[in-house]
């Protein structure tokens, strides 16, 4: 027989029973529960004011208030970190608070950053406009050879920051190259690794310093939440934990860490899935009269197929082709596909499709970048819906 709660309550010996129950729900097995449970609370209460102080020394390792570590953020940061090969990684709210906390973990007023010219555009503008006012200056370059980095070297450069490959153009970086050079000259070097994820690229195996992800793509991979993490050293992470962390305060709640755990456990599946359909996407789309030049990574064609083959296991399926069709026939294309939504960002489970000018190209025709997304839609009805809209304008 149940009983209206707020009855069961007056009665002493029940409300022990409620009591005893929640906190049942904090032993280390959470009652055998398959998936990771959501602690959604702020902080964390103790037994004795000794365990008290004691947990406060190290706010980090130890339960104690959420802005510092969540029982179900922590279960994230330890399966990024093990599937990275990383000592450690803290999660944020997103793929940009990750990002700039690991860059202001390692400079002051008066240092100077060497990023590759085709970095993520927020990245680039919270280098260039952004730290600028704290005077940090950025050198822009374009970073496929180590002779860029090396003439770039300023006696106060304190960070190297790639992205390898790029996420427009998919150009990459020798990652061992930029490592050693980096640490020769006392500087830390960040990656971000989005595009490849820990599946098919451990940059701290190459010597880099720190990585970070935007878990908003793949790892998350459901297009239901925005994340991001930094993984490196326990070192330099108790240094970003302890400061930008803790003090900027962009972390990630709770609820998001349970959705993006969720995506981590079919991301090997999905990652082997997307490059399998992405490269037939890709390998029709090269024999089409409108690609000029092919971006992906994971096709001999690309120019630096050699390089992505020392330090790529595999290839995600976001890529990009050069054309040199009318940009408005180009959009009357995208308008006229069905599979293909028309929208940024990617890692879901829809196919996407943006057209962006290039700006960097010299030649006096206007050329354009049509960026795909290849989903975990069948690659045939991809192809197949290409063609088609094709046809039709
Ligand atoms: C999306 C993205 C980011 C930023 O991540 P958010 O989660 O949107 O803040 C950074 N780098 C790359 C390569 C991205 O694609």
């Amino acid at each position: 027989m149940s009983e209206p709660l707020n009855q069961a309550m007056k009665d002493e010996k029940r409300e022990q029973q409620f009591t005893q129950a929640a906190y049942d729900l904090l032993d280390g097995r959470h009652h055998g529960a398959i998936h990771v449970p959501i602690y959604q609370n702020s902080l964390f209460a103790f037994e004795s004011y000794e365990q008290f102080e004691e947990a406060g020394r190290e706010l980090l390792s130890h339960h104690v208030y959420s802005r510092g570590n969540n029982p179900t953020v922590q279960h994230l940061e330890r399966k990024l970190a093990d599937l990275e090969q990383a000592e450690s990684a803290k999660c944020f709210a997103s793929g940009m608070a990750a990002i700039t906390s690991a860059i202001l973990s390692v400079v002051e007023e008066g240092d100077h950053i060497i990023c590759v010219r085709q970095a993520y555009g927020p990245t680039r503008e919270f280098l260039g406009s952004y730290l600028a006012r704290f005077h940090v200056e950025t050198t822009f370059i374009d970073g496929s050879s180590i002779d860029h980095w090396q003439d770039a070297v300023q006696p106060n450069t304190k960070v190297f920051y790639l992205e390898s490959p790029t996420s427009m153009l998919f150009q990459q970086q020798d990652l061992r190259q930029c490592a050693e050079l980096a640490r020769s000259i006392g500087a830390i070097s960040i990656i971000d690794n989005t595009w490849a994820t820990p599946c098919f690229q451990n940059p701290l195996a190459f010597g880099i310093d720190l990585v970070v992800h935007s878990l908003t793509k793949y790892i998350g991979g459901h297009s239901d939440c925005i994340g991001g993490a930094v993984l490196g050293s326990k070192l330099l992470m108790n240094r970003i934990g302890y400061t930008e962390y803790m003090l900027l305060g962009g972390i990630m709640a709770p609820q998001t860490a349970a959705l993006i755990s969720k995506g981590l456990r079919t991301l090997p599946l999905r990652m082997q899935r997307h490059e399998e359909s992405g490269l037939i996407v890709a390998e029709h789309l090269s024999k089409q009269g409108y690609v000029a030049r092919m971006n992906h990574p994971g096709l001999p064609s690309h120019p630096q197929y050699e390089l992505g083959q020392r330090q790529l296991s595999g290839s995600s399926s976001l890529f990009s082709f050069i054309s040199y069709e009318p940009v408005a026939k180009l959009k009357e294309w995208a308008n006229q596909l069905r599979f293909f939504k028309i929208g940024v960002s990617w890692g879901g489970f829809e196919s996407l499709i943006t057209i962006n000018s290039l700006e960097t190209d010299k030649d006096d025709r206007k050329p354009s970048v049509v960026r795909l997304y290849v989903g975990l839609e069948n690659p045939k009805d991809l192809i197949a819906d290409l063609d088609r809209a094709w046809g039709e304008v």
